[in-house]
């Protein structure tokens, strides 16, 4: 499985967790005081999904995109990497 692909279903799975997780009374009811405590901890779940899928050639996290706002491109973190690393333009599909 290449790393976009591995991205990708984290990321499904880690959004699903969290809309579940939220809109779901049965885990606040169960969890009582630990319910906020387990959201943070999934909300960390979610920074490392972010920052951990890496790049196997350069090692940088394929998250970071360039962005263009109208004119101006900078630098950020997307939910949706492309089909080729931005830092080295290699493929990340096997
Ligand atoms: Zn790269």
């Amino acid at each position: 499985m290449s790393v976009r692909t591995n991205y990708y279903t984290a990321f499904t799975l880690h959004l699903a967790t969290a809309i579940a997780y939220a809109a779901v009374p049965t885990f606040a009811w169960m969890l009582r005081g630990w319910y906020f405590p387990v959201w943070i901890l999934i909300c960390l779940v979610g920074l490392g999904i972010s920052f951990g899928f890496r790049c196997r050639f350069c090692d940088v996290a394929i998250t970071l995109r360039p962005m263009t706002f109208g004119t101006k491109t900078v630098l950020g973190y997307t939910s949706f990497p492309g089909k080729r690393c931005a830092t080295c333009d290699e493929s990340l599909e096997d």
